[in-house]
């Protein structure tokens, strides 16, 4: 399921907020004017449209949702929109001049330009206006995927899905390789000799499928597409070791998923194992296992020698039980893609989850982008199938392009019909690669709020453990009844990939403290409209985010990232001072940039470049792939291995993309 958002009773402004309306700028309170005609307009047109269409307003989801359409629509009044079209394509669409449609959007309190691109609750607002009903252009696609008649029809047990998750080094690997060495399905011998991303155990009360990729990236990669496959996690702690920091990001994952998870007490067969210990510590942390009270189930095992493996898939099955998982295998495939590549002699192969239905071989299918049709399927034991049920990973053949991980497979009686989806798909992508998908930044917060937004999502990362627990003590202090500020994860260390996955996941804002994201971290984020806020003050950190909570928040200057470069060498140059011998790795290093020091991910010093030199010149920029030597003005413990990070601070208004 989409990650929803808090669907509480629309917030209304605070006497606070009121009463620091003295302090806002002029620009300020005229937005808060505009809004409060927004609102009272959409309230109205909403009331117009419910008579008519009760759950027509239905909050944006970031998977392709139908929102349903009653049946007395008269279908020549559905537009199909691609949501983010501009103003010019709607009159278009529409057949009514564009300043129409301006003046249209002026009445409902909002002021656009004939280029805007406009959301769907917009689109649909002005639809209304011109007797049409909006509908989003992907589920002409998606529609055809989502019957709600799936769950009644869903009859048969399936097996569980489960992904093995814990900190590096508990055990992880081992676990997954232990069992795939001792499934021995009848008639095979060996076990699971082929590497497909996903296998299936077979136990005397039942089979599990399990994820083949440790970790949380592929966990996290598929729940921020939108396809949650995972019905359960194994957590694995070493007996030897306690919780961990990536023991405590599953942990969050997890939650913030709704997963629920089993623990692996692993390494039990060192001397060193004290899962007791384990226990408490994940007490600590919120999972309290049977012993302790909760409702957890663990099993002390040893990936190494086999020990308890057994019952902790006896747990596992226990646990899947609860959650009744079925399907319905008479009906067309539907599925995941695990994994996915192109094969020199075979062309695009992806391994899919199928997760309802059967899948067949000649069955015509879509796939993201992508359409087909199934020419064959190995399973894991690298053996032709010609059928895969429900919770069954197969490598398929017959792609027309390389799909992604994550990406939605389904099965479609006509070929041509795919080929058609999958055309539609790859204009509406190429469209939409005009304009990044967007998340929610601080900024906008208030705006969301107004509009139904009820609980901030924050995800924490600092230097100390001590000073990520005071800030996030603050920071869910500031909950009120209107607003929750929910902290779904903190940690030590450098803000990284795997941390905007989450953010992006579960549309969440981060908050770096003394800390940087780092170069992946800073792509993913620019990629996933993550807006990630860094602080050197809780105070500053606090005071912002209570802003935003109140509508506040000031346009305010930001940083731009030039350039970063790495220290390979450290001279001294009499007079001058320390020089470091750099490598630019990505982007430009100006002369004139600011510049900051990063020692394994923590920020060491800001300051400004005192000097910028390729050989003996002086020079005005550095570009990446080139070595240069950089003075940091007023600082002289550079040490080799720092990253030097050279920006700009620039005056923004509205959104930050890192
Ligand atoms: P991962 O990083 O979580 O995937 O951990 P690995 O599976 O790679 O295991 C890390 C190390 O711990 C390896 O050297 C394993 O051999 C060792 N290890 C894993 N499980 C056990 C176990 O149950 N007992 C012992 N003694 N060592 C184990």
């Amino acid at each position: 399921p989409p990650v929803g958002n808090g669907s509480g009773p629309a917030p209304t402004a605070t006497a606070a907020a009121d009463g620091d309306a003295r302090k806002r700028t002029r620009r300020r309170r005229r937005r808060r004017v505009d809004q409060r005609v927004v609102e009272e307009n959409i309230r109205k047109t909403l009331i117009k449209m419910e008579s008519r269409t009760p759950k027509r307003r239905k909050r944006r989801e970031r998977e392709e949702v139908a929102s349903p359409i009653a049946d007395d629509v008269d279908p020549a009044t559905v537009l199909k929109v691609n949501e983010f079209v501009s103003v010019a394509e709607l009159a278009d669409l529409l057949h009514v001049p564009a300043t129409r449609i301006v003046q249209t959007c002026m009445e409902l309190g909002l002021m656009v330009t004939i280029n805007q691109r406009l959301d769907f609750d917009t689109i649909s607002l002005i639809c209304e206006e011109f007797g049409f009903v909006a509908r989003r252009e992907e589920e002409y696609a998606a529609d055809k995927f989502q019957d709600a008649a799936e769950d009644e029809t869903a009859h048969e047990a399936r097996p569980p899905i489960v992904t093995v998750m814990g900190h590096v080094d508990h055990g992880k690997t081992s676990l997954l390789d232990h069992l795939r060495k001792t499934n021995v399905i009848a008639g095979e011998s060996g076990g699971i000799t082929q590497h497909i991303g996903a296998y299936s155990v077979e136990t005397p009360r039942g089979r599990i499928t399990f994820l083949d990729t440790p970790g949380h990236e592929a966990f996290t990669a598929m729940r921020a597409r939108g396809a949650q496959v995972t019905d359960l996690v194994i957590l694995v702690v070493a007996a030897d070791d306690q919780v961990m920091p990536q023991t405590v990001e599953a942990i969050d994952h997890a939650k913030a998923a709704g997963v629920p998870m089993v623990v692996g007490i692993n390494k039990i067969d060192l001397p060193a194992a004290q899962p007791l210990k384990v226990k408490q510590d994940l007490a600590q942390h919120g999972v309290l296992v049977e012993e302790f009270g909760g409702d957890v189930l663990s099993a002390e095992i040893s990936a190494k020698t086999g020990q308890g493996v057994d019952a902790l898939i006896e747990k596992v099955l226990l646990q899947a039980e609860l959650l009744e998982l079925h399907a319905n295998p008479d009906r067309p495939a539907q599925g995941v893609v695990i994994e996915a590549e192109l094969d020199r002699g075979m062309g695009p192969v992806a391994t899919v989850l199928v997760t309802r239905g059967t899948l067949r071989n000649g069955d015509a299918f879509i796939c993201g982008v992508h359409s087909g049709k199934v020419r064959a399927m190995h399973n894991e034991f690298s053996r032709a199938v010609a059928i895969a049920a429900p919770s069954t990973p197969v490598r398929v053949l017959g792609f027309s392009g390389v799909p992604q991980a994550g990406d939605t497979f389904a099965v479609l009686t006509e070929e041509r019909e795919a080929k058609d989806i999958s055309q539609v798909r790859q204009r509406l992508q190429r469209e939409q690669e005009f304009r990044r998908s967007r998340k929610i930044t601080l900024d906008e917060f208030y705006t969301q709020m107004e509009a139904g937004q009820s609980e901030l999502r924050l995800i924490l990362k600092g230097d100390v453990d001590g000073s990520v627990e005071a800030l996030a003590d603050s920071l869910e202090e500031l909950s009120g009844d209107e607003v929750r500020v929910a902290v779904l994860h903190r940690g030590v260390g450098a803000i990284t990939e795997s941390d905007v996955m989450l953010a992006a996941a579960s549309n969440a804002i981060l908050i770096g403290f003394h800390v940087r994201p780092d170069v992946r971290a800073r792509e993913a984020a620019a990629r996933e409209g993550v807006d990630i806020r860094l602080y050197r003050v809780i105070y500053e950190a606090v005071e912002e985010v209570r802003k935003a909570m109140t509508g506040l928040l000031t346009p305010e200057e930001r940083e731009v990232i030039q350039g970063t470069a790495e220290v390979r060498n450290v001279f001294k140059i009499p007079k001058i001072g320390l020089v470091a011998g750099c490598f630019v790795t990505d982007g430009t290093i100006p002369r004139s940039a600011s510049v900051r020091v990063v020692r394994d991910g923590v920020e060491v010093y800001a300051g400004r470049i005192g000097s910028l030199r390729r050989f003996k010149d002086d020079v005005r920029e550095v570009k990446a792939g080139f070595e240069c030597g950089i003075g940091v003005e007023n600082f002289q413990d550079v040490k080799v291995g720092d990253v030097l990070e050279a920006y700009t601070v620039e005056q923004h208004a509205r959104t930050l993309s890192s």
